[in-house]
């Protein structure tokens, strides 16, 4: 029996389903994990896998960059200390947000800057 993953940025309390962990190989060889995938409500995206997935993935990593981020399986969710996460709907709703700034020319310095602002807070800032 496997669990269902979901990443979840414990600062804006949001969720990326990701699917369940799974080993396509059967456990035969070298292991491989990867994710089943983000079933998305939206009937044209189907469940994202594969690269799609990864591109997803990496669009929540860039949305959260600095937060607190984790990988939660949904058997854990009872220890997760808030009431509510706002979980993705479609890897369209995902994509069409903004990445301020975009990883680029002087933006990792904005962030490096707004990140130690943060952690030199006891209660942390917003990115
Ligand atoms: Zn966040």
């Amino acid at each position: 029996m496997s669990n269902t993953y979901s990443l979840v940025c414990f600062d804006c309390r949001e969720g990326l389903p990701l699917g369940k962990g799974a080993c396509p190989d059967g456990g035969k060889g070298e292991p491989h994990w990867t994710f089943t995938g983000f079933l998305s409500e939206a009937a044209s995206e189907g469940r994202v896998v594969g690269e799609a997935l990864f591109e997803l993935m990496v669009h929540f990593l860039l949305l959260h960059r600095t937060h607190e981020l984790r990988l939660i399986p949904d058997s854990s969710f009872e220890e997760v200390p808030f009431d509510q996460v706002m979980f993705m709907e479609s890897s369209s709703q995902v994509l069409a947000r903004a990445i301020d700034p975009a990883p680029g020319e002087g933006a990792e310095q904005q962030v490096a800057r707004a990140l130690a602002m943060r952690l030199s807070s006891p209660k942390g800032g917003g990115l």
